[in-house]
């Protein structure tokens, strides 16, 4: 069977720095290709960089990061946590929305990214992240706060927080869906917890028969 081979990130990254597959590599600033823990058991998926995004190349700074920074305490996570990437790896002008043609081009990248970190959830932010990730045209309005699976991810769709910024009426809706998915992290990690605990309980009861019937063993070949 071929075996995937997962392509390191730093190497990915200077691969999209080279990049111009699409117009946008010609008007960035910055490639804003992803931070954060690269072995996290989430991974963010928002859309695109904006102004400030790409004037640093960091995803989710400024309005949109501070609120990501809250949203994401409530969950009880925090940046060093999670990884965080987008969509596009470049800032659509005047944060347009990413056309087809720039999500097609682009979003190789994210996919790799994805093998690479093989998070156990992606918490999707908004409309394009949800499409892409779960192949779906169910909006995120329908789909928001909600876990489904795709292979081996669990992902859960949030409206993005710069939403937020313009409409301050989808602000409890995030909240109350970092809240859902910080108690669906926990308890995910309790039933772990408990397997595990299963598990190492039968491991010891197998070894204490094995010890018992080695004994009655030595004890039946004395007489
Ligand atoms: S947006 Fe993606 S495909 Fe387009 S130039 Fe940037 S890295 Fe390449």
């Amino acid at each position: 069977m071929l075996q995937h081979t997962h392509i390191p990130l730093d190497v990915l990254e200077a691969q999209a720095n080279q990049c111009h597959r699409c117009p946008l590599g010609d008007s960035r600033n910055h490639l804003v290709f992803g931070v954060g823990n690269p072995h996290a058991r989430v991974m963010i998926v928002g859309e695109a960089p904006g102004k400030n995004e790409d004037l640093q190349g960091i995803p989710f700074v400024g309005a949109a990061g501070h609120t990501l920074d809250g949203l994401l305490e409530l969950a009880d996570l925090t940046r060093d946590e999670v990884y965080i990437a987008n969509v596009l790896k470049c800032r659509p002008p005047g944060n347009r929305d990413p056309r087809p043609e720039e999500i097609e081009e682009c979003t190789p990248f994210l996919r790799e990214q994805t093998r690479t970190i093989n998070p156990e959830f992606i918490v999707t932010l908004g409309n394009f992240a949800t499409k892409f990730i779960l192949k779906t045209d169910r909006g995120i309005t329908s789909m928001h706060g909600k876990l489904f699976r795709t292979g081996r991810f669990k992902v859960f769709p949030i409206f993005h927080p710069a939403a937020a910024i313009y409409d301050r009426t989808k602000m409890s809706s995030l909240e109350e869906d970092f809240r859902n998915f910080g108690r669906i992290l926990k308890e995910d990690t309790q039933e772990k917890q408990r397997e595990a605990e299963k598990k190492r309980a039968e491991e010891e009861k197998r070894q204490h028969e094995a010890a018992e019937a080695r004994a009655n063993g030595t004890q039946n070949s004395l007489f």
